[in-house]
Protein backbone atom coordinates (compact mmCIF):
# COMPACT_ATOMS: atom_id res chain seq x y z
CA UNK A 1 0.00 0.00 0.00
CA UNK A 2 1.16 3.65 -0.71
CA UNK A 3 0.95 5.79 2.43
CA UNK A 4 -0.40 9.34 1.06
CA UNK A 5 -0.69 12.25 3.43
CA UNK A 6 -3.00 15.31 2.33
CA UNK A 7 -1.73 18.68 3.56
CA UNK A 8 -4.25 20.90 3.68
CA UNK A 9 -7.69 19.09 3.53
CA UNK A 10 -9.98 21.95 2.13
CA UNK A 11 -11.60 21.78 -1.14
CA UNK A 12 -8.79 19.95 -2.95
CA UNK A 13 -7.24 18.27 -0.24
CA UNK A 14 -10.79 16.32 1.26
CA UNK A 15 -11.51 15.14 -2.28
CA UNK A 16 -8.47 13.88 -3.23
CA UNK A 17 -8.10 12.05 0.17
CA UNK A 18 -11.39 10.30 -0.23
CA UNK A 19 -9.96 9.44 -3.65
CA UNK A 20 -6.95 7.72 -2.24
CA UNK A 21 -8.82 6.37 0.74
CA UNK A 22 -11.15 4.17 -2.46
CA UNK A 23 -7.56 2.83 -4.33
CA UNK A 24 -6.85 -0.63 -3.38
CA UNK A 25 -2.95 0.29 -3.48
CA UNK A 26 -3.15 3.37 -1.62
CA UNK A 27 -4.23 4.73 2.15
CA UNK A 28 -4.53 7.47 4.02
CA UNK A 29 -2.02 8.30 6.74
CA UNK A 30 -3.03 11.80 7.83
CA UNK A 31 -4.30 15.18 6.66
CA UNK A 32 -3.43 18.37 7.84
CA UNK A 33 -5.79 21.28 9.18
CA UNK A 34 -4.70 24.68 9.88
CA UNK A 35 -7.97 25.35 12.17
CA UNK A 36 -10.97 23.61 13.46
CA UNK A 37 -13.40 24.00 10.68
CA UNK A 38 -16.45 21.88 9.38
CA UNK A 39 -14.04 20.10 7.52
CA UNK A 40 -11.93 19.07 10.86
CA UNK A 41 -15.01 17.12 11.50
CA UNK A 42 -15.59 15.35 8.28
CA UNK A 43 -11.99 14.31 8.95
CA UNK A 44 -13.36 12.44 11.94
CA UNK A 45 -15.89 11.16 10.58
CA UNK A 46 -13.98 9.58 7.85
CA UNK A 47 -11.69 8.40 10.63
CA UNK A 48 -8.64 9.92 8.76
CA UNK A 49 -5.68 10.91 11.33
CA UNK A 50 -5.83 14.51 12.10
CA UNK A 51 -2.64 16.58 12.68
CA UNK A 52 -1.63 20.17 12.79
CA UNK A 53 0.04 22.82 11.27
CA UNK A 54 0.34 24.92 13.69
CA UNK A 55 1.08 22.98 17.46
CA UNK A 56 -0.17 26.08 19.23
CA UNK A 57 -3.75 25.51 18.13
CA UNK A 58 -3.98 21.63 19.38
CA UNK A 59 -6.30 22.67 22.42
CA UNK A 60 -8.39 24.14 20.13
CA UNK A 61 -8.82 21.01 18.51
CA UNK A 62 -9.19 18.74 21.38
CA UNK A 63 -11.77 21.73 22.83
CA UNK A 64 -13.90 20.21 19.91
CA UNK A 65 -13.65 16.71 20.45
CA UNK A 66 -11.42 16.39 17.65
CA UNK A 67 -8.20 14.24 18.67
CA UNK A 68 -4.92 15.94 17.25
CA UNK A 69 -2.45 12.91 15.99
CA UNK A 70 1.02 15.35 15.87
CA UNK A 71 2.36 18.15 13.71
CA UNK A 72 2.68 17.96 9.89
CA UNK A 73 5.65 17.07 10.16
CA UNK A 74 5.38 13.89 12.04
CA UNK A 75 2.21 13.53 9.22
CA UNK A 76 4.96 13.72 6.42
CA UNK A 77 7.26 11.49 7.89
CA UNK A 78 4.37 8.88 7.98
CA UNK A 79 4.12 9.23 4.25
CA UNK A 80 5.68 7.84 1.02
CA UNK A 81 3.85 11.01 -0.89
CA UNK A 82 2.42 14.13 0.13
CA UNK A 83 -0.60 15.64 -1.45
CA UNK A 84 0.16 19.25 -1.10
CA UNK A 85 -3.55 21.47 -1.54
CA UNK A 86 -2.76 24.19 0.32
CA UNK A 87 -3.43 27.50 -1.01
CA UNK A 88 -1.64 28.63 -3.58
CA UNK A 89 1.67 29.80 -2.33
CA UNK A 90 1.95 27.79 0.73
CA UNK A 91 3.16 24.28 -1.13
CA UNK A 92 6.20 26.39 -2.38
CA UNK A 93 6.98 27.78 1.76
CA UNK A 94 6.29 23.67 2.08
CA UNK A 95 8.92 22.84 -0.55
CA UNK A 96 11.76 22.98 1.84
CA UNK A 97 10.22 20.93 4.29
CA UNK A 98 9.54 18.33 1.99
CA UNK A 99 13.33 18.22 1.08
CA UNK A 100 14.43 18.09 4.32
CA UNK A 101 12.25 14.89 5.00
CA UNK A 102 13.31 13.60 1.25
CA UNK A 103 9.32 12.69 1.26
CA UNK A 104 7.93 13.19 -2.50
CA UNK A 105 5.28 15.71 -2.63
CA UNK A 106 2.47 16.82 -5.34
CA UNK A 107 1.33 20.63 -5.79
CA UNK A 108 -1.38 21.61 -7.36
CA UNK A 109 -2.31 24.67 -9.72
CA UNK A 110 -2.14 27.59 -7.42
CA UNK A 111 1.59 27.03 -7.44
CA UNK A 112 4.26 28.16 -10.01
CA UNK A 113 5.63 25.62 -12.58
CA UNK A 114 8.79 26.28 -10.97
CA UNK A 115 7.97 24.71 -7.71
CA UNK A 116 7.76 21.35 -8.67
CA UNK A 117 9.85 21.48 -12.01
CA UNK A 118 7.33 19.72 -13.64
CA UNK A 119 3.82 19.62 -14.31
CA UNK A 120 1.57 16.80 -14.82
CA UNK A 121 -1.29 15.48 -16.72
CA UNK A 122 -2.30 11.84 -16.98
CA UNK A 123 -2.82 12.04 -20.75
CA UNK A 124 -0.20 13.81 -21.86
CA UNK A 125 3.30 12.89 -19.33
CA UNK A 126 2.23 10.51 -16.72
CA UNK A 127 5.18 8.00 -18.01
CA UNK A 128 7.44 11.51 -17.76
CA UNK A 129 6.78 11.68 -13.90
CA UNK A 130 7.64 8.19 -13.30
CA UNK A 131 9.62 8.39 -10.41
CA UNK A 132 10.00 12.20 -9.46
CA UNK A 133 10.52 13.65 -6.01
CA UNK A 134 8.35 16.95 -7.28
CA UNK A 135 5.20 16.85 -9.22
CA UNK A 136 2.01 19.69 -9.93
CA UNK A 137 -0.87 18.77 -11.17
CA UNK A 138 -1.94 21.15 -13.41
CA UNK A 139 -5.08 23.50 -12.51
CA UNK A 140 -8.56 22.83 -13.36
CA UNK A 141 -9.23 24.45 -16.37
CA UNK A 142 -5.10 23.70 -17.88
CA UNK A 143 -6.05 19.55 -16.68
CA UNK A 144 -9.17 20.02 -19.24
CA UNK A 145 -7.39 21.90 -21.99
CA UNK A 146 -4.57 19.14 -22.22
CA UNK A 147 -7.04 16.52 -22.21
CA UNK A 148 -8.68 17.73 -24.84
CA UNK A 149 -5.81 19.04 -27.04
CA UNK A 150 -3.84 16.10 -26.21
CA UNK A 151 -6.71 13.96 -27.77
CA UNK A 152 -7.16 15.60 -31.17
CA UNK A 153 -3.41 16.45 -31.24
CA UNK A 154 -2.89 12.90 -31.23
CA UNK A 155 -5.57 12.08 -34.12
CA UNK A 156 -5.63 14.60 -36.20
CA UNK A 157 -2.46 17.37 -35.59
CA UNK A 158 -3.56 20.24 -33.71
CA UNK A 159 -1.49 23.56 -35.41
CA UNK A 160 -3.65 26.29 -33.18
CA UNK A 161 -6.02 26.79 -30.47
CA UNK A 162 -7.91 29.35 -29.29
CA UNK A 163 -9.82 29.06 -26.20
CA UNK A 164 -12.19 31.68 -24.05
CA UNK A 165 -12.49 30.87 -20.26
CA UNK A 166 -15.57 31.82 -18.57
CA UNK A 167 -14.78 30.94 -14.87
CA UNK A 168 -16.75 30.46 -11.86
CA UNK A 169 -16.60 33.03 -9.50
CA UNK A 170 -15.51 31.24 -5.98
CA UNK A 171 -16.24 27.68 -4.92
CA UNK A 172 -19.65 27.06 -3.63
CA UNK A 173 -18.31 27.22 -0.12
CA UNK A 174 -16.37 30.43 -0.23
CA UNK A 175 -18.85 33.15 1.00
CA UNK A 176 -16.45 35.75 1.20
CA UNK A 177 -15.66 35.80 -2.42
CA UNK A 178 -17.24 37.49 -5.51
CA UNK A 179 -18.16 39.11 -7.70
CA UNK A 180 -21.92 39.04 -7.05
CA UNK A 181 -23.17 41.12 -9.97
CA UNK A 182 -20.22 41.65 -12.45
CA UNK A 183 -18.19 40.33 -15.59
CA UNK A 184 -14.81 40.80 -13.94
CA UNK A 185 -12.32 40.28 -17.07
CA UNK A 186 -9.38 38.08 -15.13
CA UNK A 187 -7.11 39.79 -16.85
CA UNK A 188 -8.02 42.70 -19.22
CA UNK A 189 -5.14 41.95 -21.44
CA UNK A 190 -4.14 38.72 -23.27
CA UNK A 191 -3.03 35.97 -22.72
CA UNK A 192 -4.42 34.61 -19.87
CA UNK A 193 -2.22 32.12 -17.70
CA UNK A 194 -3.91 29.06 -19.08
CA UNK A 195 -2.42 29.44 -22.23
CA UNK A 196 1.42 29.66 -21.22
CA UNK A 197 0.01 27.08 -18.59
CA UNK A 198 -0.80 24.58 -21.22
CA UNK A 199 2.61 25.01 -22.80
CA UNK A 200 4.38 23.35 -19.39
CA UNK A 201 2.35 20.30 -20.39
CA UNK A 202 2.44 20.06 -24.47
CA UNK A 203 5.22 22.56 -25.07
CA UNK A 204 4.77 21.63 -28.71
CA UNK A 205 1.14 23.87 -29.27
CA UNK A 206 0.35 27.29 -30.53
CA UNK A 207 -2.56 28.51 -27.87
CA UNK A 208 -3.60 31.69 -26.91
CA UNK A 209 -6.52 31.83 -24.49
CA UNK A 210 -8.33 34.84 -22.62
CA UNK A 211 -10.80 34.73 -19.21
CA UNK A 212 -13.10 36.36 -17.45
CA UNK A 213 -14.68 35.26 -13.96
CA UNK A 214 -19.08 35.58 -13.75
CA UNK A 215 -21.00 35.41 -10.80
CA UNK A 216 -21.48 31.32 -10.38
CA UNK A 217 -19.98 28.96 -8.43
CA UNK A 218 -20.80 25.82 -10.05
CA UNK A 219 -18.43 25.05 -13.06
CA UNK A 220 -16.07 26.96 -15.69
CA UNK A 221 -16.82 27.12 -19.04
CA UNK A 222 -14.76 26.66 -22.31
CA UNK A 223 -15.13 28.06 -25.80
CA UNK A 224 -12.64 26.19 -27.79
CA UNK A 225 -11.76 26.60 -30.89
CA UNK A 226 -8.60 24.45 -32.90
CA UNK A 227 -6.89 24.50 -36.01
CA UNK A 228 -6.27 20.50 -37.49
CA UNK A 229 -3.33 19.51 -39.39
CA UNK A 230 -5.70 16.64 -40.93
CA UNK A 231 -9.40 16.82 -42.02
CA UNK A 232 -11.59 15.82 -39.06
CA UNK A 233 -15.56 15.19 -39.06
CA UNK A 234 -17.95 15.30 -36.22
CA UNK A 235 -18.48 11.79 -36.00
CA UNK A 236 -14.34 11.34 -35.55
CA UNK A 237 -14.34 13.59 -32.94
CA UNK A 238 -17.31 12.22 -31.21
CA UNK A 239 -16.05 8.79 -31.12
CA UNK A 240 -12.34 9.93 -29.76
CA UNK A 241 -14.28 11.64 -26.97
CA UNK A 242 -16.78 8.44 -26.38
CA UNK A 243 -13.75 6.73 -26.22
CA UNK A 244 -11.35 8.39 -23.66
CA UNK A 245 -11.65 7.46 -19.81
CA UNK A 246 -11.73 11.46 -18.48
CA UNK A 247 -13.74 13.22 -21.63
CA UNK A 248 -17.37 12.78 -21.26
CA UNK A 249 -20.39 14.18 -23.41
CA UNK A 250 -23.47 16.30 -23.08
CA UNK A 251 -25.02 14.00 -25.44
CA UNK A 252 -28.22 16.84 -26.89
CA UNK A 253 -31.40 14.37 -25.82
CA UNK A 254 -30.45 15.06 -21.87
CA UNK A 255 -32.02 18.98 -22.51
CA UNK A 256 -29.01 20.10 -20.94
CA UNK A 257 -27.35 23.62 -21.86
CA UNK A 258 -25.66 24.64 -18.73
CA UNK A 259 -23.81 24.13 -16.20
CA UNK A 260 -26.48 24.15 -13.44
CA UNK A 261 -28.02 21.41 -14.76
CA UNK A 262 -25.41 19.41 -15.92
CA UNK A 263 -24.23 19.90 -11.63
CA UNK A 264 -27.61 18.95 -10.78
CA UNK A 265 -27.32 15.57 -13.48
CA UNK A 266 -24.51 15.09 -11.56
CA UNK A 267 -26.27 14.76 -8.30
CA UNK A 268 -29.14 12.97 -9.76
CA UNK A 269 -26.07 10.17 -11.09
CA UNK A 270 -25.31 10.37 -6.88
CA UNK A 271 -21.37 11.21 -7.60
CA UNK A 272 -19.70 11.97 -4.27
CA UNK A 273 -20.54 15.55 -3.90
CA UNK A 274 -21.90 15.80 -7.30
CA UNK A 275 -18.26 16.10 -8.64
CA UNK A 276 -17.52 15.95 -12.30
CA UNK A 277 -14.38 14.48 -13.01
CA UNK A 278 -14.45 14.19 -16.81
CA UNK A 279 -14.63 17.36 -19.18
CA UNK A 280 -18.09 17.78 -19.91
CA UNK A 281 -17.67 18.56 -24.16
CA UNK A 282 -21.59 19.91 -25.41
CA UNK A 283 -22.08 16.96 -28.01
CA UNK A 284 -24.10 19.52 -30.13
CA UNK A 285 -21.54 22.11 -29.94
CA UNK A 286 -18.70 20.46 -31.91
CA UNK A 287 -18.51 22.12 -35.16
CA UNK A 288 -16.30 21.34 -38.04
CA UNK A 289 -15.31 24.04 -40.70
CA UNK A 290 -12.89 22.93 -42.94
CA UNK A 291 -9.99 22.37 -40.94
CA UNK A 292 -11.61 23.98 -38.03
CA UNK A 293 -13.17 22.44 -34.62
CA UNK A 294 -15.16 24.82 -32.36
CA UNK A 295 -16.92 23.26 -29.49
CA UNK A 296 -17.98 24.59 -25.38
CA UNK A 297 -16.83 22.05 -22.72
CA UNK A 298 -17.46 22.36 -19.18
CA UNK A 299 -15.33 21.87 -16.48
CA UNK A 300 -15.75 21.09 -12.52
CA UNK A 301 -13.40 23.22 -10.99
CA UNK A 302 -12.90 21.09 -7.75
CA UNK A 303 -13.06 18.06 -9.57
CA UNK A 304 -11.24 17.03 -13.09
CA UNK A 305 -7.47 17.43 -11.12
CA UNK A 306 -8.82 14.49 -7.81
CA UNK A 307 -8.07 11.99 -10.23
CA UNK A 308 -5.10 13.24 -11.92
CA UNK A 309 -3.96 13.67 -8.30
CA UNK A 310 -4.15 10.09 -7.76
CA UNK A 311 -2.57 8.55 -10.99
CA UNK A 312 0.53 11.41 -9.92
CA UNK A 313 1.08 8.88 -7.04
CA UNK A 314 1.51 5.97 -9.04
CA UNK A 315 3.83 7.51 -11.53
CA UNK A 316 5.96 9.04 -8.61
CA UNK A 317 6.29 5.97 -6.53
CA UNK A 318 6.56 4.06 -9.65
CA UNK A 319 4.29 1.12 -8.91
CA UNK A 320 2.52 1.21 -12.68
CA UNK A 321 4.06 2.50 -15.34
CA UNK A 322 1.38 2.08 -17.94
CA UNK A 323 -0.72 5.27 -17.79
CA UNK A 324 -3.82 3.54 -18.98
CA UNK A 325 -3.87 1.21 -16.36
CA UNK A 326 -3.63 3.65 -13.73
CA UNK A 327 -6.15 5.70 -15.35
CA UNK A 328 -8.37 2.33 -15.57
CA UNK A 329 -7.64 2.10 -11.77
CA UNK A 330 -8.50 4.72 -10.58
CA UNK A 331 -11.75 5.38 -12.39
CA UNK A 332 -12.95 1.54 -11.31
CA UNK A 333 -12.25 2.19 -7.64
CA UNK A 334 -14.18 5.83 -7.64
CA UNK A 335 -16.39 3.81 -9.70
CA UNK A 336 -16.17 6.93 -12.38
CA UNK A 337 -17.36 6.14 -15.87
CA UNK A 338 -18.00 9.61 -18.05
CA UNK A 339 -20.84 10.80 -18.56
P1 LIG B 1 -8.77 25.68 0.20
O1 LIG B 1 -8.55 27.01 0.78
O2 LIG B 1 -10.16 25.19 -0.01
O3 LIG B 1 -8.05 24.57 1.09
C1 LIG B 1 -6.74 24.74 1.56
C2 LIG B 1 -6.61 24.05 2.91
O4 LIG B 1 -5.27 24.15 3.37
C3 LIG B 1 -7.49 24.68 4.00
O5 LIG B 1 -8.13 23.64 4.71
C4 LIG B 1 -6.49 25.41 4.87
O6 LIG B 1 -6.93 25.46 6.22
C5 LIG B 1 -5.26 24.53 4.73
N1 LIG B 1 -3.99 25.20 5.00
C6 LIG B 1 -3.66 26.51 4.83
N2 LIG B 1 -2.37 26.72 5.17
C7 LIG B 1 -1.87 25.52 5.55
C8 LIG B 1 -0.61 25.08 6.01
N3 LIG B 1 0.41 25.94 6.15
N4 LIG B 1 -0.44 23.77 6.32
C9 LIG B 1 -1.47 22.89 6.19
N5 LIG B 1 -2.70 23.25 5.75
C10 LIG B 1 -2.88 24.55 5.44
O7 LIG B 1 -7.94 25.64 -1.16
P2 LIG B 1 -8.26 24.77 -2.46
O8 LIG B 1 -9.30 25.45 -3.24
O9 LIG B 1 -8.44 23.36 -2.05
O10 LIG B 1 -6.89 24.95 -3.25
C11 LIG B 1 -5.73 24.20 -2.95
C12 LIG B 1 -4.81 24.23 -4.14
O11 LIG B 1 -5.47 23.58 -5.24
C13 LIG B 1 -4.41 25.61 -4.66
O12 LIG B 1 -3.12 25.53 -5.22
C14 LIG B 1 -5.43 25.86 -5.76
O13 LIG B 1 -5.00 26.80 -6.71
C15 LIG B 1 -5.56 24.47 -6.35
N6 LIG B 1 -6.80 24.21 -7.07
C16 LIG B 1 -7.99 24.59 -6.55
C17 LIG B 1 -9.16 24.33 -7.27
C18 LIG B 1 -10.51 24.73 -6.77
O14 LIG B 1 -11.45 24.76 -7.53
N7 LIG B 1 -10.71 25.05 -5.52
C19 LIG B 1 -9.08 23.66 -8.49
C20 LIG B 1 -7.84 23.23 -8.98
C21 LIG B 1 -6.69 23.52 -8.24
Amino acid sequence: MIKVAVNGYGTVGKRVADAVAAQPDMEIVGVSKTRPSFEAFVTKARGFPLYIADPGKKGAFEKLGLAVAGSVAEMMERADVVVDATPGGVGKENLPLYKKLGKKAIFQGGEEHEVAGFSFCSDCNYRDAIGRQFVRVVSCNTTGLCRIINTLDKAYGVTKVRATMVRRASDPGEVKKGPVDAVVLDPVTVPSHHGPDVLTVLPHIDITTMAMIVPTTFMHMHAVQMDLKKPATKEGILSLIDAHPRIGLVRGGTGIKSTAELKEYAMDLGRPRGDLWENCVFADSIGVIGSEVYFFQAIHQEADIVVENVDAIRAMVGSVKDPAESVRMTNAAMKFTAI
